[in-house]
């Protein structure tokens, strides 16, 4: 059974990159019918930010992305947080001390400095020069019941190559030699990270590790624990950088990056993930719009590119309107309430009531098909629950000169003697045609001056939507405050 994680550290909320590394191995678990397991690396508390699993966790969710054993769910590994572990980890600490294959190191922050200026002087990357390595074990002893403060060290073998197959890489080979005795274990006794995801990956029985690129060089130490603890080694891939248009490193001044910032410009769930699926991945015939189940038939990862994923906030706009339109129009309404009503056109108490759902939902009907995210549905109902009295300017300049102004007038007659019955989209076009024919002069200019009448903008849904939509009285209203 494959048995893959996300590991997330609680430094902030899900971004890009991690609910991409969350994705992809959702995606291979749910596709060879395995397990997902979801841990919070939290062993660092300096890094902790408060409120940040709860974010996490809240954006996995709205992505859809579910796990079978972590947090909220449980397992058969709990805890799912690193930082309630610590006896775990100290039992194989002392595990690899006893085996002499870790040591205390009692080097002094001072010291390691002091390495480290002189490596820098001789314009040699920094490596720890094993000072305590082979410290006799009186001497240890002495120390520590001295009471020195003291980190662990892992021993790794001076010399000789490590050949690791990675699903996504191919071969990669490192060089033993660059390699540190790296600490496993700090001065205040947590482990480090190398240490802990060695340790959890291997208890909570990991088949597959799949995480970011910027991992690579933890993978031959984390090797070298998994050998030096007797336990199995899993597979590992490493996922392509995500980069910027300009194929730099992706930063702030990028634009938003987090599923958070998404989800409040609205955008939509499924948008996302199907972007995020294009980002190192195709399916076949490089099909741009693929839903979350049809990725997971196709999904394979020997399909997985090693090169950097280029970014492009165009594109996933793009898919996101692609959506908006295809989705069920009551879940689109849906969703696009909460952003109604925190822009003010509407409340809670006005969604109560039923005609002013039908009427929500009409009006997200016909505003959909010209936007592409939640927000400019909003952006672009703004006229039907409040009066203004500004117009479009270039458009007042073309529109409301006096050729368009009398035929504003003539609309405003024509639609103000129609019945109830007439009052109806195919009628109002029929009439809006007439007075075309009648004037000599092409439909668009009729519409033209009533469209920017009703709206105050130029571009709009179909305008006899818009008058139904608005209704015969506030029709009548607008043109006249635009004639006036
Ligand atoms: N906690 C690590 C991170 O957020 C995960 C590392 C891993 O997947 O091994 O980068």
């Amino acid at each position: 059974e494959v048995r893959v994680r996300f590991a997330p550290s609680p430094t902030g909320n899900l971004h890009v990159g991690g609910a991409r590394t969350c994705l992809f191995n959702w995606l291979f678990a749910r596709s060879q019918g395995g397990k997902l397991i979801l841990r919070i690396e939290d062993t660092d508390p300096s890094r902790f930010q408060e409120g940040s699993v709860g974010q996490i966790i809240r954006s996995m969710k709205w992505l859809g992305l579910d796990w079978d054993e972590g947090p909220e769910v449980g397992g058969p590994s709990e805890p799912y947080y690193q930082s309630q572990r610590t006896e775990i980890y100290q039992k194989y600490l002392k595990q690899l001390l006893d085996e002499g294959k870790a040591y205390y190191c009692f080097c002094t922050p001072e010291e390691l400095e002091a390495q480290r200026e002189l490596q820098r002087q001789r314009k040699q990357p920094f490596r720890y020069p094993r000072t305590c390595r082979n410290l006799s074990k009186e001497e240890v002893e002495r120390r520590i019941a001295a009471g020195e403060p003291h980190s662990i060290r892992f021993k790794i073998p001076m010399k000789g190559n490590m050949r690791v197959k990675d699903m996504i890489h191919g071969r990669m080979d490192f060089d033993l030699t660059q390699f540190d005795d790296f600490v496993i274990a700090k001065t205040n006794g947590t482990p480090t990270y190398n240490f802990a995801v060695v340790i959890d990956d291997h208890l909570m029985g990991m088949t597959h590790v799949l995480r970011a690129e910027e991992h690579i060089p933890n993978t031959p130490k984390q090797i070298l624990l998994y050998e030096a603890l007797g336990f199995p080694v899993p597979e590992f891939g490493h996922m392509s950088m995500i980069l910027a248009p300009d194929r730099s490193k992706l930063s702030k001044r990028h634009g938003a990056q987090s599923v958070e910032e998404f989800q409040a410009m609205g955008y939509l769930p499924e948008a996302l993930l199907n972007y995020l699926t294009l980002l190192g991945w195709s399916p076949e015939g490089n099909q741009e719009i693929i839903t979350k189940e049809e990725t997971v038939k196709q999904f394979d990862m020997n399909k997985m590119s090693h090169k950097g994923a280029v970014y492009d906030i165009k594109k996933l706009y793009w898919i996101n309107g692609q959506y908006l339109q295809s989705l069920p129009l009551e879940r689109i309404v849906n969703d696009a309430k909460p952003f109604f009503v925190k822009d003010g056109l509407i409340t809670e108490e006005w969604l109560q009531d039923e005609e002013n759902q039908k009427y929500l939902t009409h009006l997200v009907e016909v505003v959909r098909v010209r936007v592409k995210t939640l927000q400019e549905i909003v952006d672009a109902s703004t006229y039907f629950f409040k009066d203004f009295d500004t117009f479009d300017e270039k458009g007042a300049r073309k529109f409301f000169n006096a050729e368009g102004v009398a035929l504003l007038k003539k609309c405003r007659e024509r639609v103000a003697a129609t019945t109830e019955a007439e009052f109806n989209e195919a009628d109002l076009e029929k009439l809006y045609n007439a007075i075309a024919e009648e004037e000599g002069v092409a439909l668009g200019k009729v519409i033209q001056p009533s469209r920017l009448a009703l709206s105050g903008r130029t571009v709009t849904p179909g305008m006899f939507d818009v008058m139904m939509l608005l209704g015969k009285e506030k029709t009548l209203e607008r043109m006249d405050q635009a004639i006036a």
